[in-house]
């Protein structure tokens, strides 16, 4: 996946320095709007310098006049404030789950302009015939966005290869192996609206609830964020980035062992956490094995109600999950914990059994409670943090669009 932190330019070469000062300008503008006089004042570049690279922005479509700023203090008029253009190219966010497929597009400041939600269920379905439904989404979320879309990211729940948008294994759609940008771009491609030609990134669902968190939720610079769907998953945000590991599979949360004698897990190792607060694993402990539909509202609305089962077996998960976390705790020091993705509407279930977990077995005490929290994405994240990772990419490194 893109890292939209920086622009590495190697060799201060006059391309190369344009390339980052392009970037350091729409960064800037990118945080609100601003005069030129003020973008020259933040970056420390010359106001002529200031003028060709935002003509350079407006030309290339990523930033347009948006009326004027406010004086700054200096006498004289105010200069014309310059913004993101909403009308330039977006982000198109993908997200293929076990039980639904998803389309999103964002325009350039990372506002949503169409999402599209299908309930379909993909477990086992061929990698082609999913594609192709995905591929009628995503039009229907382009033709009502009216944007022009830059890149698309796909968000997906599994292990991912993310150098060649490559999913390793997704044991709960039983894929393996998938080339997804290929498969994707074949299901675009008899058609002449070109989105079959746009650059395709893919990444796992976690780490992408995890960024969205990070960008348009309330993420600090380091968090840990706990999500369900099928299966646990889990971001590490370092610094503000995503901790990926050597190979790129850092966050098999799921995996982590909470009780070793518990029973056998899909993976082969005994009493993941997954046994204990997947979404299997907290239907059956309900008395709900096997039901149909979407286990998150079932699961909600009957310990709403009061239903002695189901409150019971989401203690149970959220105990499990404390134990879990309690580890990553005292292992990263993070500011908060963040439940995420299903999680999220199930919190007040789980936060109490959690929370005393964690009081339990975090070492460095006392354990703030207000150190867990809940995303106000929920499950809208994957599918957001995927629509605006392509937008904040072209900001971080303008040039290829802006013809620099
Ligand atoms: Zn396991």
């Amino acid at each position: 996946m893109r890292e939209p932190d920086g622009v590495r330019t190697g060799p201060a070469s006059q391309q190369g320095m344009r390339r980052a000062n392009l970037a350091l300008v729409l960064g800037v503008i990118a945080s609100g709007p601003r005069s030129r006089a003020e973008v020259a004042a933040e970056t420390g570049l010359t106001r002529a310098a200031v003028s060709s690279l935002t003509e350079q922005l407006i030309a290339g479509g990523l930033v347009v006049e948006a009326g004027p700023a406010t004086p700054s203090g200096k006498v004289g008029r105010p200069g014309t404030a310059l913004g993101l253009n909403p009308l330039g190219p977006g982000g198109l966010g993908a997200e293929i789950g076990v039980r639904h497929l998803g389309a999103c597009v964002v325009d350039l400041r990372g506002e949503v302009r169409a999402v599209r939600r299908r309930e379909v269920a993909n477990h086992g379905r061929e990698p082609a015939a999913v594609m192709a439904d995905l591929a009628a989404l995503l039009r229907a979320a382009v033709a009502e966005a009216g944007l022009r879309p830059a890149g698309l990211t796909l968000a997906v729940p599994g292990l991912v290869d993310t150098s060649g948008a490559l999913l390793r294994r997704a044991a709960n759609l039983d894929w393996q192996d998938v080339p997804l940008a290929a498969e994707l771009r074949a299901a675009l491609r008899p058609a002449a609206d070109g989105l079959a030609e746009l650059p395709v990134e893919a990444d796992n669902e976690a780490n992408l609830g995890g960024l969205a968190e990070r960008w348009l939720g309330d993420g600090p610079e380091d968090f840990l964020y706990v999500s369900a769907e099928a299966g646990v998953g889990a971001a590490i945000v370092v610094g503000g980035r995503l901790l990926r590991g050597a190979r790129g599979y850092a966050g098999e949360f799921g995996h982590v062992p909470v009780h070793p004698g518990g029973p056998r897990c899909a993976c082969g190792a005994h009493g993941c956490l997954e046994r204990y607060a997947g979404d299997a694993a907290v239907l059956r402990a309900a008395g709900l094995a096997g039901a149909r539909g979407d286990w998150v509202p079932l699961l909600a609305e009957r310990a709403a109600a009061g239903q002695e089962s189901a409150r019971a077996a989401l203690a149970g998960a959220g105990s499990a999950l404390g134990i879990a976390a309690a580890g990553a705790v005292n292992l990263l020091d993070p500011a908060e914990v963040v439940l995420g993705g299903g999680y999220a509407r199930l919190a007040p279930w789980l936060l109490p059994a959690m929370r005393a977990e964690l009081t339990a077995r975090v070492t460095v005490r006392p354990w703030s409670e207000d150190r867990l929290t809940v995303s106000r994405l929920g499950r809208r994240g994957p599918l957001l943090g995927a629509a605006v990772s392509v937008v904040r990419a072209i900001v971080a490194d303008p040039a290829p669009l802006a013809g620099g």
